[in-house]
């Protein structure tokens, strides 16, 4: 016998995403005395990561105990956490319906995704392995980590060339690898010489190293670069598509967008926080947008049931 949706469990919010901002906007929710549900699929962006840095309070330490704390300073407010995907999602009448990997479905007033986001990376042999221990894509992470060493950077066009300039702020050893012919205008040319960054155009054959840690960028030709980290921006897509099943906004260079207040999207209801809306992708800005969120999602119940 299928369950009337009336009998479907039913929650404040529900939370699709156990990261910074999903565990942050769940803290001030429960503090709020809402009824709140938090999804957790267990694939945070950041695994590849031993260290996350830049977090006030917490710099340093493994991103998976930022979620073990954040998750035991829920439990005096009762907030629901389930390690399980949510498959399918869509708007009925004045609430969402959920349907959980496995068919399970639940019902809630307001949704936060709190989804993240993945990094595709570029198919360069050894690079994999050294991807969060000696290749990076954030000098903020960890830029400090490998101040003064040999860095290299992996890119192409103005990206490229913006990031290889940028990471001299970190260190004065700086060489740009295009990986083939660049096309280098003049004007860029003369900005790279002008801040000392050197420019390998020639086609990669792979990075050596050993244990993760980057030792040498090899080319084709059987030549190498010696160098101690390397930085490139990787291709970023959401983590979960359901924001585009509730036909909410969202663009490649803003992601889920959000409509003018508190992180609520162009769908009624819908809220996003943390990496999903591509703001600065930091942990601790993911943080403050779940609050952020949460404090808008509280302002909508109470407006609705307080008026
Ligand atoms: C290698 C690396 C190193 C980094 N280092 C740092 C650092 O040092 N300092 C720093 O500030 N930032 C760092 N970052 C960035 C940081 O990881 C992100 O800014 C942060 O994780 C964003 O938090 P979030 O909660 O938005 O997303 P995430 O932490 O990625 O969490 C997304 C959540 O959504 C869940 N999810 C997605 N879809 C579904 C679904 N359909 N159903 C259920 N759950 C779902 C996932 O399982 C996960 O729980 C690093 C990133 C990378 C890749």
């Amino acid at each position: 016998m299928s369950t009337r949706k009336e009998d479907l469990p039913g929650y404040d919010v529900i939370i699709v995403g156990g990261g910074p901002a999903g565990l942050s906007a769940a803290l001030i929710l429960g503090r709020c005395r809402r009824r709140v549900l938090v999804c957790d699929s267990g694939r945070y962006r950041n695994h590849a990561a031993h260290e996350m840095h830049g977090f006030l309070s917490r710099d340093g330490i493994a991103p998976s105990e930022l979620r073990r704390i954040g998750r035991e300073q829920l439990q005096p407010y009762g907030v629901e956490i389930r390690e399980v995907t949510v498959a399918e999602v869509r708007r009925e009448d004045r609430r969402f319906e959920l349907t959980l990997e496995g068919g399970e479905r639940l019902v809630c007033r307001k949704l936060l995704l709190a989804t993240g986001l993945v990094d595709r990376l570029p198919d360069l042999p050894g690079l994999a392995a050294m991807y969060g221990k000696s290749v990076h894509h954030c000098p903020y992470c960890e830029g400090w980590e490998v101040r003064d060493q040999p860095i290299g950077v992996y890119g192409q066009g103005c990206t490229g060339i913006s990031l290889a300039v940028n990471m001299k702020t970190w260190s004065d050893d700086v060489v740009l690898f295009t990986d083939g012919p660049a096309g280098i205008q003049k004007a860029e040319a003369q900005r790279l010489e002008r801040h000392g960054v050197g420019v390998r155009e020639a086609r990669i054959a792979r990075l050596e190293g050993r244990d993760g840690m980057l030792e040498r960028v090899v080319f084709e030709d059987g030549s190498a670069v010696e160098r101690r980290a390397l930085f490139l921006k990787t291709t970023l897509e959401q983590g979960s598509d359901l924001a585009r099943k509730l036909r909410c906004k969202v663009t490649d260079a803003r992601g889920v967008e959000t409509a003018d207040k508190h992180e609520e999207t162009t769908c009624e209801g819908v809220f996003v926080a943390g990496d999903a809306s591509k703001d600065v992708l930091l942990a601790i800005m993911a943080a403050a947008e779940g609050a952020d969120a949460a404090f808008g999602i509280n302002c909508a119940l109470q407006e609705e049931d307080l008026a």
